[in-house]
């Protein structure tokens, strides 16, 4: 079925596959609030949720807000995260997010992508994460998992996690880009996964240009 697809016709079906099975899917970190949120998404850069999710109760009971955290020495924060992955540069990233939480933003997570970016470690995944999931707004992060599975489906083309998240963004209807983003990541996680994709237990092979273009 797949080579007789159009794009949209691509996308409907694989939409309509995920709105039916995985209606309410969402993050795998544990957060309380957006503080917890960002700081959460900045660890898990290079770095299994589950990995996050240990050290983060920790982390959050020692600094509970922007203005504790600011307010921390390198050692303690690099001390209680010391298991995930780069936590040197995250250590230093963390505070000195803080610190500009604290001075320009009045302790709030802003809204707006530039404002997010601006922020130290906060890239432009991280600011569409948490725009995404803090504030609804219709963008979709683009990280590896989504990068390849949106390849491999035959969504988007593109190499770059800005062609890819300007093609998805073009045919997924603002209220399911929140969603879309977890069905995708979660999908590339765990099923169509980086070295071996698990075909035979892909609920999505009919619609999957990687699989109807491979010899099986
Ligand atoms: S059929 Fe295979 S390549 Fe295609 S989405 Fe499923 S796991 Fe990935």
């Amino acid at each position: 079925m797949s080579g007789n697809m159009n794009i949209n016709q691509r996308y409907a079906a694989i939409l309509g596959w995920f709105a039916s099975n995985r209606p309410a899917v969402q993050s795998e970190l544990h957060f309380r609030n957006g503080y917890e949120l960002i700081v959460s998404v900045i660890l898990s850069a290079q770095c299994t949720d589950r990995r996050v999710n240990m050290v983060t109760p920790a982390l959050f009971g020692q600094y509970p807000d922007p203005g504790s955290l600011a307010a921390a020495s390198f050692e303690d924060v690099l001390a209680l995260i010391r298991s995930v992955s780069y936590p040197n540069s995250k250590a230093r990233h963390l505070i000195e997010m803080a610190r500009m939480l604290v001075t320009e933003f009045h302790s709030v997570i802003p809204s707006d992508i530039d404002s997010l970016m601006s922020l130290p470690g906060v890239g432009r995944k991280t600011a569409n994460v948490v725009a995404s999931i803090l504030y609804d707004k219709p963008v979709i992060a683009v990280d590896t998992h989504v990068l390849r599975v949106s390849n491999r489906l035959g969504l988007s083309r593109g190499k770059t996690p800005e062609k890819v998240e300007a093609d998805l963004e073009s045919h997924i209807p603002v209220e399911q880009r929140a969603i879309s983003h977890h069905w995708l990541i979660l999908h590339g996680r765990y099923t169509c996964t980086a070295r071996k994709p698990k075909c035979g237990e892909c609920p999505l092979t009919q619609w999957c240009e990687y699989y109807s273009a491979s010899d099986r």
